[in-house]
């Protein structure tokens, strides 16, 4: 089975939502939590969700991706940023329980000055605090392109970050093509050399979710701006090989790229297009 979705706005709700991503060929999306830049969130309404999960069983619907707010900073130096962060994900994860048994992304955090080694430490010790052994979603780390003081730019950081967790198996990473070309790994010339190197690093039973996103940038510029599929420096024929690399062809696929429906809609087309049998 194909997975491919793209990333919807969560403002109406689920059952609209799975409603948008049929509309434009998709049999999954991802969704912000909350608003991406912070703030309270919106109550859960039962009846949405009940609707909701008998259109996804209608459709044959893959997991669901819901990302956190990328202002969250488990790595802090503040403790009261950290505590906001930790009290986020919390309700997040409560939350989460209504539609069980999903994803939920996060950007690890930026260490701000105090090395990544502190920042590693303090990520793991939000995790440890936060995952709980009953919960069904399971908590992914994003790869990312190491912007500024990022944690998360390489394989390395983000195996460190997991080995620091007691409850592992509520833990995966969500790769994403942008930020890891961003970040320094060659994934147009180099992809089954990469997918190696993650392999010996964190392991690909580890790897549950891709961002498909084209770069504006250049490789290695750790600079993290998407661009539509083919328009960017990793073009269409590498994403295309992506979503059909046999290490990665059964995981879901989630578009973040600067699109409204109807380009993300596009996109899809294209893509189930050029996925092979
Ligand atoms: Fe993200
Ligand atoms: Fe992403
Ligand atoms: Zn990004």
């Amino acid at each position: 089975m194909f997975y491919i979705g793209c990333h919807l706005s969560a403002s109406k709700g689920f059952t609209a939502m799975g409603k948008a991503a049929l509309q434009i060929g998709a049999n999954t999306f991802q969704f912000f939590t909350r608003n991406p830049r912070g703030g309270k969130a919106k109550d859960i309404s039962e009846k949405d969700v009940a609707d909701f999960l008998v259109l996804a069983k209608e459709n044959d619907f893959g997991v669901l991706l819901a990302h956190a707010p990328y202002t969250l900073n488990a790595a802090a130096a503040d403790k009261d940023v950290r505590q906001f962060a930790l009290d986020t994900m919390r309700d997040d994860l409560r939350r989460m329980e209504y539609v069980p048994h999903n994803y939920y992304n996060f950007h690890p955090g930026s260490h701000v000055g105090q090395g990544a080694e502190e920042g590693i430490k303090k990520i793991a010790d939000a995790l440890n605090a936060v995952l709980t052994k009953d919960q069904t979603t399971t908590v992914l780390l994003e790869t990312m392109a190491g912007k500024g003081t990022e944690i998360g730019r390489s394989f390395k950081e983000l195996q460190s970050i997991i080995e620091l967790v007691g409850l592992k198996d509520k833990l995966g990473v969500c790769l994403d093509t942008c930020h890891v070309y961003d970040a320094g790994y060659d994934i147009v010339n180099r992809l089954d050399g990469i997918l190696e190197n993650f392999d010996r690093i964190i392991g690909l039973d580890r790897l549950k979710a891709i961002h498909l996103n084209d770069t504006k940038n250049p490789f290695a510029s750790h600079k993290d701006r998407h661009e539509k599929l083919g328009q960017g420096f990793l073009g269409e024929a590498a994403l295309v090989k992506v979503v059909n690399h046999p290490k990665l062809r059964e995981l879901p696929f989630y578009l973040e790229t600067p699109n409204e429906l109807d380009g993300y809609a596009a996109e899809i087309t294209l893509l189930k297009k050029r996925r092979k049998e």
